[in-house]
C-alpha cells in the first residue's frame, strides 16, 4: 500500500512539473543574437535550456551586414535580441522596430569601458577576455530574468565559463608579457583589435579604420608601407571577414611574411579553427604569438 502511494505521488508530482515547465520545445525561450561570436556566449550560459538562434553568421562582416526576411521573423517570434552595441551593428534597430514582436533587447556590453580610436568608439569590445566577462554577466543576469525556474543553471553556466576566459587571459598577459618592447606590432587588415593590444600591451597597426566599409587612401596605406619598412616591425595578419588583398599587397611591398589568418569579428565555420569564443582567442592567441617570435623583432 505504501510503495502504491509513493508512486502515485511521484506521478503526481512528475506531471505537475511537466505542467509547470516547458513542455515542447515552443516554450522554452527563444534567443537570438546579432552575431557568431555573442551566438556562441549566449549558448554556453543557456546550454540546452533555450532555442539561440544567430543572426550574421560564422565568416560573414556583421559592418556590413543587411538584413533579410528570416532574421525578422526570428526577431519578431523572440523572447530576447541580444546585441554588442557600441554602434557595431548599424544596422539592428531598424531590424527590430520593423520585425515587430516584443522581445527584451539586451546590449551585452553594458558595463564596458569603451575604447576610442581616431575619436570613434571601438565596438570590438569583446577582443578583450575581461570584456568577455561582463558580456557573460550581462547574458546570465538577462537570461535569469527572463526565466526564473532555470536562474540557477544559467548562473552556474556563465560561472564555469567565466572561470575558462579568466584562465586564458591570465595564461596569455603571462605569455605576452615576456615579449621584448620593440616585437609587439602586428598588422591586420581592418582596426578590430584595439582591446586585445589594451589588454597585452600589443600594437596593432591597420590600413582600415574600425568600419570595413572605408577604404583606404593610397597615401594613407603608402605611409603604413613606409612605416614598417622603416620599423621592419612585425607580424602580418589577413583576417577572416575581410578580403587579404591588402594584406597580400603589404606583404609584398614590405617583405614582411604573412603569419597567418586572425578571427576578428566572426567565429570561423564548423570544420575551422575558430568555432567558439573559447577556440578563436586560443587562435588568435597563438597565431600571434608565434608570429611575433618568428619575426625576431
Ligand atoms: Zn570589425
Amino acid at each position: 500500500m505504501e510503495i502504491n502511494l509513493k508512486r502515485i505521488i511521484g506521478a503526481l508530482a512528475l506531471s505537475l512539473l511537466a505542467f509547470a515547465g516547458p513542455a515542447s520545445a515552443s516554450d522554452r525561450l527563444q534567443v537570438v543574437a546579432s552575431f557568431s561570436i555573442l551566438g556562441d556566449m549566449v549558448r554556453q550560459v543557456t546550454g540546452d535550456l533555450a532555442d539561440v538562434a544567430t543572426i550574421v553568421g560564422p565568416d560573414a562582416d556583421a559592418h556590413l551586414y543587411q538584413p533579410n526576411t528570416a532574421d525578422a521573423k526570428a526577431v519578431a517570434g523572440a523572447d530576447i535580441v541580444f546585441v554588442n552595441g557600441l554602434g557595431f551593428e548599424t544596422w539592428s534597430d531598424a531590424l527590430i522596430n520593423n520585425a515587430g514582436g516584443d522581445a527584451s533587447v539586451i546590449v551585452a556590453t553594458g558595463g564596458v569601458e569603451p575604447i576610442l580610436v581616431d575619436g570613434e568608439i571601438d565596438p570590438h569590445a569583446w577582443n578583450a577576455l575581461t570584456n568577455g566577462v561582463i558580456y557573460v554577466e550581462n547574458i546570465a543576469a538577462a537570461m535569469a530574468a527572463a526565466d526564473a525556474g532555470n536562474a540557477d543553471a544559467y548562473k552556474a553556466n556563465a560561472a564555469s565559463y567565466i572561470a575558462k576566459l579568466r584562465a586564458l587571459h591570465a595564461g596569455a598577459a603571462d605569455r605576452f608579457g615576456s615579449l621584448p618592447e620593440g616585437g609587439r606590432t602586428v598588422v591586420t587588415a581592418h582596426d578590430a583589435f584595439g582591446y586585445l593590444a589594451d589588454s597585452y600591451g600589443l600594437n596593432f597597426l591597420a590600413p582600415v579604420g574600425i568600419d570595413t566599409e572605408a577604404e583606404p587612401s593610397a597615401s594613407e596605406l603608402a605611409a603604413l608601407i613606409a612605416h614598417l619598412k622603416e620599423t621592419g616591425a612585425g607580424a602580418l595578419f589577413v583576417e577572416n571577414i575581410t578580403s587579404p588583398a591588402l594584406i597580400e599587397q603589404i606583404s609584398k611591398e614590405t617583405g614582411l611574411k604573412i603569419g597567418g589568418r586572425l578571427f576578428s569579428d566572426a567565429l570561423s565555420e564548423r570544420g575551422g579553427p575558430a568555432t567558439s569564443y573559447v577556440a578563436m582567442f586560443e587562435h588568435n592567441l597563438g597565431a600571434i604569438m608565434t608570429a611575433l617570435q618568428d619575426s625576431g623583432n
